[in-house]
């Protein structure tokens, strides 16, 4: 222990803090690892960034076990200084890798150190939760047929009366009420019959507050040491200052290449002549002008069907009366809906504000032409024209808002392309002038991949066309898979690829002996058919974009993956080009800034899910000649973890073979945990999910433990003072005798402000005397 006074004032308690390498060893032993140089050295980086040196942007391979390397600092952090640190994710899986298994383990590991168990919770958006008065008929329902359906035997037949019955069944036995609990999922529209969006929601005026998941949620986050939630939920409570997330001066990005997109997604507004006309049927007879609103929508209708696909790069005058009447119409039913002083609340009213105040705010986006801001037209199978905003960069945005008042530590496998930090850097604006101070640093990778992996490039194919796979390349593709003997990830640049290569294989290997399947995206939910990928090594699992971000087999059923082509972004997609003429004009190269960098990060991310652990071998076949004849080879091809290069199609056949022959059983596959507020309530089973990225491959992965019961016992912080149980119950005692906030305080030798504080978030009452009386 390095004996570390804490400042005056601040807490007595812990005395002293563990040293950073005392705790992370703890951890590491914890997870059943051993420490390894990157992860101490991002460990050392990230605690140096915490302790006030400037952002960090930190790229740490597969198996560096980088979640402890930021986990094990954030919590020595937090309970140092009684401030929590918030981890943000981009995927599920993270999230859960986090809250289900690393925090679990960490905390029991360095609880002992530390004098106490930290404590964790995870947070999101109010559509992830069950809706407490929603599912008691407090609202009106979205989709009359379906609810009035359940419970008749005639209906309950139907998909959607079954997946909200099997929700309601789920309803009464979930304590955390996170739809990611629910496995298999349900539809979207069946889950909307049980959630709000946080402008629908009543608020404190909901007479279902006190059973409320999400504000359960969040005053379980209050008093936590680590917040993990995702990334749009942490850049919505920056972007729009809802301090929805407790004060924090600490912000770990896992999966931060995705920052940019996920940013981007979350403030990209659409406005469609149906949400228009929805808005008008919510608003109904509550409002007189609401015939106007759907008169509004027929007109904005009647201009965009003609109009062709594409960015608007000035809005037509047509356009621009059609949303004029939109916004005119929807501001007069706003006013309309505005509740008198003193009225009840009412759902039904609040649902309408909500859809027409979500029509006004798009429509006047559009209308702004705001000079960062993309529009365009693109057409919904389902929802017909649509009508998108977006804004051209995000940089400055997250510079101000996400790098402002707070470390931010930013990790990823993949955050150094062409062999440089600057890509990503400018992107989330830590270039050019007024910049935050920041360092980039890279702790390699534990992985060899030399002489783990090849890197092969299928050269004599013809070039990738847009008019589907040629003969030759599903010709390459089934003698690489027949090599392999299945066991391939197949990611395509676009989901017709990805079915044609299926239905090609399908055909082809339908006498082959040894029965290898092919699996396609789209045909069940993401992760069972990565699972069922995992189970069977004779199993190849094809698909696009999406899959690179959810998958994580380590062991022997994935040793080879397929990259059809190289993942620029379509020549029409309206951001993309958007950006790329913007750096054109101010006199940069806009293919390299945008085309090159986006299909380097795919590409990186792609191909790193073929090395998962120390003892993975494969190969990973790019389908696209490119990739060493185009003068930008050399710039992706620096971005890609360092296989060995090759373009000897028979020895890539042969090696594959031979890894076939000598492949060991997969290994066991994790199904998914149940959660509580605070992260599983059963660990997986048999959990592989994300196992390399522990701090060492771990043969037999024990179960992680139950995190403590989210409710009034846990352990928290106030004004930098950690409870625990026991203090909890002499305060429940204290007030059950009646004993004022003082003598409680002054029996627990604590101030009055900390003990005052313990008590509203054990919903105790400190009293005004003793009660008990003698006879
Ligand atoms: S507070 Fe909002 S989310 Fe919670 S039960 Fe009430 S309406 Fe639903």
């Amino acid at each position: 222990m390095d004996g570390r006074d804490h400042p005056v004032g601040r807490t007595a308690y812990p005395a002293l803090v563990p040293t950073l390498d005392d705790l992370l060893h703890a951890a590491v032993a914890g997870v059943g690892g051993t420490e390894r140089p990157g992860q101490v050295q991002m460990a050392h980086a990230v605690a140096e960034a915490i302790d006030g040196s400037g952002h960090l942007l930190v790229q740490a391979g597969t198996g560096t076990g980088k979640s402890l390397a930021y986990l094990v600092p954030a919590v020595r952090h937090a309970v140092d200084t009684g401030r929590p640190a918030v981890v943000a994710t981009a995927t599920l899986a993270l999230q859960a890798q986090v809250v289900d298994r690393d925090m679990p383990r960490l905390a029991d590991a360095v609880a002992p150190l530390l004098g106490r168990r930290p404590t964790y919770c995870l947070v999101k958006g109010r559509r992830n939760y069950l809706c407490a008065h929603k599912l008691h008929g407090g609202f009106p329902d979205d989709d009359a047929d379906a609810l009035m359906s359940v419970g008749a035997v005639d209906q309950q037949a139907s998909r959607l009366g079954a997946e909200v019955v099997r929700l309601r069944e789920w309803a009464e036995v979930t304590e955390s009420g996170d739809r990611d609990e629910l496995v298999p999922g349900v539809s979207e529209r069946a889950w909307r019959q049980v959630s709000v969006s946080a402008e629908e929601c009543l608020g404190s005026r909901c007479p279902m507050v006190a059973e409320c998941f999400v504000e359960r949620s969040r005053e379980a986050a209050r008093d936590v040491d680590v917040i993990v939630t995702n990334h749009s939920f942490m850049a919505i409570d920056a972007f729009e200052g809802r301090q929805m997330l407790p004060e924090h001066d600490v912000l770990v990005i896992d999966e931060g290449h995705e920052l940019v997109d996920r940013v981007t997604s979350t403030i990209t507004d659409e406005l469609t002549p149906g949400m228009v006309r929805a808005a008008a049927r919510r608003a109904g007879r509550q409002a007189d002008a609401s015939s106007t609103l759907d008169e509004a929508a027929d007109l904005l209708e009647s201009v965009l069907e003609p109009a062709p696909e594409g960015r608007l790069t000035g809005i037509p005058d047509s356009l621009a009366m059609a949303l004029g009447r939109v916004r005119d119409t929807a501001r007069a039913v706003q006013s309309e809906l505005k509740p008198a002083q003193g009225d009840e609340p009412d759902a039904a009213r609040q649902v309408a504000r909500a859809a027409v105040d979500e029509v006004y705010d798009n429509a006047c986006r559009v209308l702004e032409e705001r000079e960062l801001d993309v529009v365009w037209v693109s057409r919904d199978p389902r929802r017909g024209p649509v009508l998108r905003v977006a804004p051209m960069s995000v940089a400055a945005l997250v510079r101000e808002k996400v790098f402002d008042e707070r470390t931010v530590v930013l990790t990823s496998a993949t955050l150094e392309l062409g062999g440089s930090f600057d890509a990503v850097a400018g992107t989330i604006g830590l270039r050019g002038d007024g910049a935050p101070p920041w360092r980039g640093l890279d702790v390699g990778s534990p992985f060899d991949y030399p002489q783990q992996g090849i890197a092969y490039v299928a050269r004599h194919l013809p070039a990738p066309g847009r008019d589907g796979l040629a003969t030759e390349t599903l010709d390459e593709i089934e003698a690489l898979v027949r090599a392999a003997g299945g066991r391939t990830l197949g990611l395509f640049s676009s989901m017709r690829a990805a079915r044609e290569a299926t239905d090609a294989m399908r055909e082809r290997f339908a006498d082959a002996q040894g029965d290898i399947a092919f699996l396609c995206q789209g045909e069940d939910q993401i992760s069972t058919l990565v699972r069922q990928f995992a189970r069977d090594p004779r199993t190849c699992l094809f698909g696009t974009l999406s899959l690179w971000q959810g998958v994580d087999v380590p062991g022997s059923s994935c040793q080879l993956v397929l990259i059809d082509r190289i993942p620029f972004p379509r020549p029409d997609d309206p951001l993309a080009s958007a950006r790329s003429q913007a750096i054109a004009r101010m006199g940069g190269n806009g293919f390299m800034a945008v085309s090159a960098t986006h299909a380097a990060l795919r590409l990186a991310q792609g191909a790193g899910r073929l090395i998962r652990r120390a003892d993975d071998r494969g190969v990973v076949a790019f389908l696209d000649h490119r990739m060493m004849t185009a003068r930008y080879a050399g710039f992706l091809q620096r971005s890609l973890p360092p296989f060995w290069p090759t373009a000897d199609r028979e020895m890539v056949l042969a090696a594959l073979r031979r890894l076939d022959e000598t492949a060991s059983p997969p290994l066991p596959v994790a199904e998914p945990a149940l959660r509580g507020l605070a992260g599983a309530l059963a660990g997986p089973v048999g959990d592989t999910a994300r196992a390399a990225d522990a701090a060492a491959p771990v043969p037999e992965r024990p179960v992680a433990e139950a995190p403590p019961p989210a409710a009034s016992s846990r352990t928290a912080v106030t004004h930098g003072h950690a409870w625990t149980a026991q203090e909890d119950e002499e305060l429940r005692d204290g007030t059950e005798l009646g004993l004022t906030l003082d003598e409680l305080a002054e029996s627990m030798e604590l101030p009055p402000e900390t003990v005052a504080a313990r008590l509203a978030g054990l919903g105790l009452e400190a009293g005004r005397g003793p009660t008990l009386t003698f006879g």
